[in-house]
This record gives structure tokens, C-alpha cells and sequence, in this order.
């Protein structure tokens, strides 16, 4: 329920390795405290694991839909498949507002890139 905004640490102690003891970082999506996540900030492997199958499902669906998109002759189909494509980023990008990186360019740059080209076909149509 707390939301704080991270604690703020002192940077630029310049070390690497070996976390201080007494500063465990929460996972960024259970928020459980990890001992071993593999930087602060990120996640529990429980939540790194189950987030990479959600995403790469999410990624093949869009994938899937962009074909169907070029196959598709008819503009109201084409939008319908334009609509799929827009719920599984809109998705995605709710990670990214977390902070979580799940999609390169980012779900945001994503969506509206998608929105334009729907959005230009919808005119066209
Ligand atoms: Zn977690």
C-alpha cells in the first residue's frame, strides 16, 4: 500500500559487487523483499520468469496479428485486427509503467506508432 518512491540512495560509492547489508531491494512487481535480485529495481526470479512467458505470449499475439493485418483486405477487419494488437501493447505498457523493461522500443513508443497507423487507416477506410 506504501508508495513511496524508492528510497533514495547515496550513489557513486563506485562499488560493484556485494550490497551493503541491510539494504534489501523489493521486487518491482510482488514487492516482496529479494536478497537476489539481480539489480535494484528489478524483479524476484519468480516474477522475472513469469513476466518473460507473459510477454513473449503477448509479443507472438501482436506478431500473429501484424500478419493477419497484411492479409486482411477488408478495412473493418484490418481495424479488428488493429484493436488486438492495441490491447496486448496497452498491456504491455502497464509493466512499463512500473518500471519493468519488457519490449524494445517500449510498449508506449509502440502504441503510438499503432494508434497512428490504426488511426490513418480508419480515415482512409
Ligand atoms: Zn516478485
Amino acid at each position: 500500500m506504501a508508495s513511496q518512491e524508492g528510497s533514495r540512495k547515496p550513489r557513486g560509492t563506485g562499488q560493484r559487487e556485494g550490497p551493503p547489508s541491510g539494504s534489501l531491494d523489493r521486487c518491482l512487481r510482488c514487492g516482496r523483499v529479494a536478497a537476489a535480485l539481480s539489480r535494484p529495481g528489478a524483479l524476484c526470479p519468480a516474477c522475472d520468469a513469469a513476466i518473460a512467458t507473459e510477454v513473449q505470449a503477448r509479443v507472438r499475439t501482436i506478431q500473429e496479428s501484424l500478419r493477419t493485418l497484411k492479409a486482411e483486405p477488408n478495412v473493418p477487419g484490418k481495424l479488428r485486427e488493429w484493436d488486438r494488437i492495441l490491447v496486448q501493447v496497452a498491456a504491455l505498457q502497464q509493466y512499463e509503467a512500473r518500471g519493468i523493461l519488457t519490449t524494445c522500443p517500449p510498449p508506449s513508443a509502440l502504441l503510438q506508432e499503432f494508434q497512428g497507423q490504426r488511426a490513418a487507416l480508419a480515415r482512409a477506410g
